[in-house]
């Protein structure tokens, strides 16, 4: 173990070294040697600060200095203009030269003020700079000035440049979380595969340090609700065959969302969300946090899931795209009314003390059916175990039609691997995306009720495409979006006289609407393209067995086609051809 405190200096001249270094053991040489310096607590620190932060990614914790906040400290420390500062910067680019040139140019009144030229230690910098980070509210930016020039009138020129390029988050050194890991590991002599799974339950590299620097076992760090753990990754194949025969023949196929990864954290304390990328999200989903607690029977757990946005009026899948709306965060309340979400839950990793990532998924699966009860707003993601190929295709077919990417392909008997994307989880998407160009004139054979804003009135409708040979509607889409309200009103008005109670003998469909019609009123309708669909009757076996044609996130284009007679409506033969004359771009990764 190191000396009592370990000066900014070496922590410096070892930064430098690195910076000069072109060979990546060098640089592990020198973090083991800037490690053995230092006492376990510098550690921790030393480690923040070499990632450029100041704790884990999940705390949020962010300094709030620009450029110019950061010139206006080295200003204060060395009484050089502000205006002259910046001139020096934008003659370098770099704010860390521009406050290593001022502080060597100084005569440095700070330093008279605080009576003593004590050099600067590790210690006192990072907490100085967590400081800074948690200055907040009225008053934070002089606060914030102030004690950046506290450090920068103490600072030697280079000590300075660092200090400077980490505030304003560019310091830039290059050092991946696994070359720490590995310098952790020769400078204390721990395993580094334990090390590096210790990492993937408890992603927060500063603490790792500290815990082995202080010759803590490993095996005491735990899954624990409240830290986000490293996300298991999913391979990609683009064949049902494929994909069952690496995953030894049979595997749970379950829909792939597009939405936002979740990890969610129950806890006594409340509901955290965290992004797959480890950030705290979890104040764009009030929402989420309530429907969780509502659903979920469990003190502690934790649970993956994706979050997709739905239409308010339909309850239908959106893209993930809609959820931007949640990243404005003055604007979340606006946006949880309206542009509502729906969390699919894929698995559980901890329940009420039992850590669940080493069993197997079947089981965590069977453990997740337990503690949730499912709601409007959660739900269990669909799947469904399969060994034939045709059969994983069919249920492909049917997720992507109801607006989701396709299918994860997991093997029953894996454990959650965190932080790795291996052959135990494989997507199967489509490969490519095709594109809708024309508008169809559909018919109206059914209606579901409204919901919200829509109470009382149809939220969606049914629709077929004619088939003059057997003189019949096959159904192709659901539609909910592109109606305005008058729209709705008159869509509700135009089909009451066509109101019966069951199906039209002429209709087949596989879905069941709330309210059926004669087929009279026809409307015109884009989407985004049109794929196989095990839903929807058009075309049924036309392309594939068992499967029909629909319209993906369909649309309505504002025009009732009360120029056209049902008879006159986009054919079946037509929607085939243009399922066939679409558009084939490749899908980019
Ligand atoms: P990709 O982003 O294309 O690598 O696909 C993996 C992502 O799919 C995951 O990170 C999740 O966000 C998402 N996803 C959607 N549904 C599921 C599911 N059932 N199981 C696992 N991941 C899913």
């Amino acid at each position: 173990m190191g000396s009592i405190y370990v000066q900014f200096g070496e922590l410096v001249k070892a930064l430098a070294a690195i910076e000069a270094t072109t060979q990546r053991t060098t640089m592990v040489k020198l973090l083991v040697s800037l490690f053995k310096k230092a006492s376990p607590e510098e550690v921790g620190k030393i480690v923040y600060f070499i990632l450029g932060d100041l704790r884990p990614p999940w705390e949020g914790v962010e300094l709030g200095v620009a450029e110019k906040l950061c010139l206006r400290a080295v200003s204060k420390a060395t009484g050089a203009a502000v205006s002259e500062l910046e001139a020096l910067y934008k003659k370098t680019g770099d704010v860390g030269e521009a406050a290593r040139r001022a502080l060597a140019a100084s005569k440095r009144p700070g330093l008279l003020a605080f009576g003593s030229q004590k050099p600067l230690e590790v210690s006192e910098v990072y907490d100085t700079l967590l400081k800074v980070a948690r200055a907040t509210g009225e008053g934070a930016q002089d606060m914030k000035v102030a004690l950046l020039s506290s450090l920068f009138a103490r600072a030697t020129p280079e000590e300075g440049k660092y200090i400077a390029r980490f505030v304003v988050g560019k310091l830039r050194l290059g050092i991946a979380d696994m070359t720490i890991i590995e310098a952790l590991s020769d400078a204390y002599g721990v395993n580094k595969e334990a090390l590096e799974k210790a990492y993937h339950v408890y992603p927060d590299l500063g603490r790792l340090a500290k815990h082995v620097a202080e010759g803590k076992p490993l095996d005491e760090i735990r899954i624990t609700p409240g830290v986000p753990v490293l996300p298991m990754l999913a391979q990609r194949l683009s064949s049902a065959s494929e994909i069952l025969a690496k995953l030894g023949g049979s595997a749970i196929c379950e829909y792939k969302y597009d939405g936002e990864r979740a990890q969610i954290h129950l806890t006594p304390g409340g509901v955290k969300i965290f992004s797959r990328r480890l950030e705290d999200i979890t104040h764009a989903y009030p929402d989420v946090v309530k429907a969780v607690k509502e659903a979920v029977s469990a003190k502690e757990a934790i649970l993956e899931g994706e979050i997709v946005a739905v239409d308010p009026d339909t309850g239908d899948m959106l893209p993930f795209q809609e959820l931007m709306h949640r990243k404005r965060k003055h604007d979340v309340a606006t946006a949880v009314e309206l542009y509502p979400t729906v969390l699919y839950l894929f698995d559980v990793l901890y329940v009420d003390g039992e850590d669940l990532t080493e069993e197997p998924l079947i089981y965590r699966r069977v453990r997740l059916s337990e503690i949730v009860c499912e709601t409007d707003k959660v739900s269990i993601a669909k799947w469904r175990i399969f060994d034939n190929a045709e059969a994983v295709d069919v249920f492909f077919h049917e997720s992507v039609s109801m607006g989701t990417e396709g299918l994860i392909c997991k093997s029953p008997s894996s454990i959650y691997e965190m932080g790795a994307r291996g052959w135990n989880w494989i997507k199967y998407k489509r490969d490519y995306r095709s594109e809708m160009i024309d508008t169809v004139d559909l018919v109206v054979v059914g209606a579901f009720h409204g919901r919200g804003k829509r109470a009382g009135l149809y939220g969606a409708f049914l629709l077929a495409a004619y088939d003059p040979s057997t003189d019949m509607f096959y159904t192709v889409c659901k539609v909910g979006s592109g109606f305005t309200d008058a729209d709705l009103k008159k869509m509700y008005e135009i089909l009451q006289p066509f109101k019966i109670p069951h199906r039209h003998p002429r209709v087949v469909s596989k879905m069941e609407a709330d309210v059926w019609f004669v087929p009279q009123v026809v409307i015109e309708v884009i989407g985004a393209e049109i794929t196989l669909s095990p839903l929807h009757t058009c075309c049924l076996g036309a392309v594939r067995p068992g499967v029909g044609l629909a319209v993906r996130f369909p649309r309505f284009t504002g025009r009732y086609r009360s120029d056209k007679s049902p008879e006159q409506a986009t054919t079946v033969a037509e929607m085939l051809e243009l399922y066939k004359r679409q558009k084939k771009v490749v899908q980019p990764e």
